[in-house]
């Protein structure tokens, strides 16, 4: 698959590599017309606040609904939870809505910022001033637990993480987000004119 990496700030150069090493192309996505090429798509870690801003500036905001609305694969990891998903608080933060979580910001607290840890199923985790869900709705799997709480989830073609799978040896993230089966399940919605591959 070609995957693109918003590159407007963070964590993207790891996630280019972790995607090139499993044999997808890798696009750094900074314009609107970067997503004409895209098949998929990761939204980094790094800082909500400053991509929200970023997105904004470069006016990537409809290209982004558009592209998940059309069914494409996404990866949302860290911060790029934090714009995906349907409530951010502490503070409060307008998001993108792709997900039905409730998110809360920098939510383990000042004493344990970042760390490693192993989640419940046994894949590594790295966690930097990390989000915590709070509150999934009927819609979401989740695929990812670190000691009971969901880490990992999905909704449809869209899969986040609380955590950082780039800085991790196990590509299983990857998997999860990129398999075949949904890059071949993009939705074509019918009486959407604006979806970019429909
Ligand atoms: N704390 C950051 C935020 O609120 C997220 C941190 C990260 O992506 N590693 O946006």
């Amino acid at each position: 698959m070609r995957i693109g990496i918003l590159a407007l700030q963070g964590a993207f150069e790891k996630h280019a590599e972790m995607a090139r090493s499993l044999g997808h192309e890798t696009i750094l996505v900074r314009r609107k017309d970067d997503f004409e090429s895209i098949d998929g798509l990761v939204l980094p870690g790094g800082e909500s606040t400053v991509q929200l801003k970023l997105i904004v500036r470069f006016e990537l905001e409809w290209s982004l609904m558009r592209f998940a609305v059309a069914g494409h694969p996404i990866l949302a990891t860290c911060a790029g939870l934090i714009l995906a998903a349907r409530t951010v608080t502490q503070p409060e933060q307008r998001s993108l809505g792709f997900v039905d979580v409730r998110v809360a910001r920098n939510a383990w607290g000042r004493q344990i910022d970042s760390f490693e840890a192993m989640s419940d199923e046994g894949h590594p985790l790295v966690f930097i001033r990390a989000p915590r869900i709070l509150e999934v709705g009927e819609k979401v799997d989740v695929l990812g637990r670190f000691r009971g709480e969901p880490v990992l989830i999905r909704q449809g073609n869209v899969t986040c993480a609380t955590f950082h799978p780039e800085l991790t040896n196990d590509p299983y993230v990857y998997r999860l987000a990129f398999r075949k089966s949904q890059a071949n399940a993009v939705a074509q919605p019918k009486n959407d004119t604006h979806a970019p591959h429909a």
